[in-house]
């Protein structure tokens, strides 16, 4: 199998200066070219990447940009222990494909997060890394120039340039975590991460859930089954030991702490929503008989809203209804939205893409997500857990 250092001849956004390192006959890649009938037998190539750490050097963070990331994160912290009554909400595009038109949304947050801060806690949903139910374009850092080139170091980078953008900007970043090796060049910019329906199952999403740094939200199952995010909860709450790779690019045995910043995420599934009172009261019950605290966040797209962007508003709006009757475990939201409204198909020539459209999951609109959350603010102002001095139990 030939093994390929890349060249970085200008493609990548990133200054790394390394050589391409000549074939050592005694390197393991040669004992395995020996064994080339048994081995690999279905891999073309692969290619080395620079390390976490290299990256790292060529885009670091700021001590500012450190201090915002910590901040935001300890804020959702402190919604979950419920010593803060406010909503989180993750909001964005389904997928980020366009890093400028992903700029310009973070710029109309940050206004948005401001005039909110009351009631709500904004985060922009930057998903770089998009499962597919089969085959299909896997986001920004597989394919960022979106026609199989699959140029991943400019992938990792561009994603790195967009998140330290958002966190000097002062707009606290939510992603997916899908390829476990990623966290290493990106989480420290992170503020909450997303384990999605599909991975939600998966033993090594459990076990890098059990040592990210950040508040980490389980879908339940594309079925809409609770019972996979509710054992995905007790598992990332203990320690494991698993594989993964160093800031150096070497690979380590890893022992983890556990996250106790484990929640669910309904979102719909099976054919059916599970945002209104009766599945949050049965959600509820699963997580008490589970001996977890009672966090829900609610994911208005997906199956709750059938896909049709046009629904979320009324689920957003159901969701503040149970808060204003008194519902104490909704303690955050998410909403798929773009500058622009719905979602395009990858045209075969990229110029004709659609700026601020949604390559992914269709997306409601900018002037929509900042009437709606300009409603919800004015709403949950009144809900009991915002009354004066009693933080929601
Ligand atoms: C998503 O958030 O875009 C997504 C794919 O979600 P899920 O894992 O719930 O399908
Ligand atoms: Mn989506």
């Amino acid at each position: 199998m030939p093994v390929r250092h890349l060249r970085r001849n200008g493609a990548s956004m990133c200054k790394i200066a390394r050589p391409v390192q000549p074939r050592d006959p005694n390197s393991p890649d040669a004992t395995a070219a020996m064994n080339e009938r048994l081995h690999n037998i279905n891999v073309l190539s692969s290619e080395i990447l620079p390390t976490p750490e290299e990256i790292k050097r060529s885009l670091p963070l700021p001590a500012a940009s450190e201090e915002f990331v910590y901040r935001s994160r300890s804020a959702l912290q402190r919604i979950l222990d419920r010593e803060d009554p406010r909503v989180f909400v993750v909001m964005g595009p389904c997928s980020i494909h366009d890093t400028a038109a992903a700029r310009e949304y973070a710029m109309r947050l940050r206004g948005l997060a401001e005039r909110v801060e009351g009631t709500m806690q904004l985060l922009m949903r930057v998903y770089f890394e998009k499962p597919r139910t089969t085959v299909g374009w896997k986001g920004l850092i597989n394919d960022p120039d979106m026609d199989d080139s699959f140029h991943i170091e400019k992938g990792i980078c561009q994603a790195r340039e967009l998140l330290l953008f958002l966190a000097a900007q002062g707009v606290p970043a939510a992603t997916e975590a899908l390829d476990p090796i990623m966290p290493q060049y990106l989480s420290e910019l992170v503020s909450w991460t997303a384990i999605g329906a599909r991975t939600t199952e998966s033993q090594t999403h459990r076990e890098m859930a059990s040592g990210l740094s950040t508040p980490v939200g389980f879908k339940n199952g594309t079925d809409g089954s609770l019972a996979v995010a509710v054992n995905a909860l007790q598992s990332a709450r203990h320690p494991h030991h698993f594989l993964g790779i160093t800031q150096q690019g070497q690979s380590a045995v890893f022992r983890t702490r556990g996250n106790r910043y484990g929640h669910i995420v309904l979102r719909g599934g099976g054919g059916r929503s599970n945002y209104d009172s009766v599945n949050i009261a049965l959600c509820e019950r699963e997580l008490e008989k589970a001996g977890l605290p009672a966090n829900i966040v609610v994911d208005c797209s997906h199956g709750n809203s059938a896909k049709d962007p046009g629904l979320q508003p009324l689920v957003a709006e159901n969701l503040v209804n149970q808060i204003l009757e008194g519902n104490t475990s909704i303690v955050g939201l998410m909403l798929e939205s773009n500058l622009h409204w719905g979602s395009q198909p990858i045209p075969a020539n990229r110029s004709e893409l659609q700026y601020g459209v949604s390559v992914t999951d269709a997306c409601i609109d900018w002037e929509t997500t900042e009437g709606l959350l300009q409603s919800l603010d004015a709403r949950l102002r009144l809900a009991p857990r915002f009354a004066r001095g009693t933080a929601a139990a």
